[in-house]
């Protein structure tokens, strides 16, 4: 079921004072499509790893579906948040089939292995790779890898997905066309989204809502109107 999110003067100082968050607060509806967008070091892939539960949060607070996952106190990792990521590296095993790769995501939802597979199989074919299972990863175009990710993340079935740069790595052509897949792939899930580009058309084109961070800044919060009338 798709989560709210709600986030309440988050701030992250990296051991070492770089304060890459201050005082960031945002509430998002479940079902959302939202994009993060700002330059580099601006503090996206900062905030969308303390959603992921990567990251350590120095003060504030972290809901998802109403449940407090971090504050000063509360940690939760992150396999109890109930989240699936989407790297720009795409960070497939190497070792494993395209398959397995995307079967291993429904381990810790103990599904007996031959039945994971065979969901694996009918995710592969929604996103266009039915017939590659057997291949490695690094028997794959990129595009097709990071295909193989997003099944990775939507088998899962979890109320968020969280995507950091996912088709920087790809060339022009493909990334938008990957864009529309990933758009109605995610939108389909039942899923909140958070989606990192500092592509402003790919956040136009995708973003129900948009945040633009500055410095570690939430300098703008709104729908793809607000922002492109009243730009921050
Ligand atoms: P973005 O994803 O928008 O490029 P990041 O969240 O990666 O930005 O980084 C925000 C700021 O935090 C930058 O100044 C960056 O140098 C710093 N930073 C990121 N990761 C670390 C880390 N592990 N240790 C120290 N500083 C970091
Ligand atoms: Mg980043």
């Amino acid at each position: 079921m798709a989560e709210r999110i709600t986030v309440e003067s988050l701030t992250k100082v990296y051991p070492g004072g770089s304060t890459a968050l201050s005082d960031v607060s945002l509430d998002v509806d479940p079902g959302t499509f939202l994009v993060l967008l700002g330059p580099s070091g601006s503090g996206k892939t900062t905030l969308l790893r303390s959603l992921a539960g990567i990251e350590k949060i120095t003060s504030g607070r972290i809901a998802l579906g109403g449940r407090t996952v971090a504050d000063g106190k509360v940690h939760l990792p992150p396999d109890k948040r109930d989240a699936s990521m989407v790297f720009q590296d795409f960070a497939l095993w190497p070792h494993l089939r395209v398959r397995d790769n995307v079967a291993f995501a429904l381990r810790r939802r103990h599904v007996a292995r031959a039945q994971g597979r065979q969901r694996a199989d009918e995710m592969l074919a929604r996103v266009g790779l039915g017939h590659l299972g057997d291949r490695y990863p690094n028997e794959l175009s990129g595009g097709e890898q990071q295909r193989v990710a997003l099944a990775r993340a939507l088998i899962g079935d979890t109320g968020l997905v969280l995507c950091d740069e996912p088709l920087s790595n790809l060339d022009a052509d493909l990334r938008e066309r990957m864009r529309v897949e990933i758009s109605s792939l995610v939108r389909q899930a039942d899923a909140t989204a958070v989606y990192i580009t500092h592509d402003q058309s790919e956040a136009f084109a995708l973003a129900d809502v948009i945040g633009v961070l500055e410095r570690g800044n939430l300098v703008q919060f709104g729908t793809p109107e607000d922002v492109y009338t009243a730009p921050a």
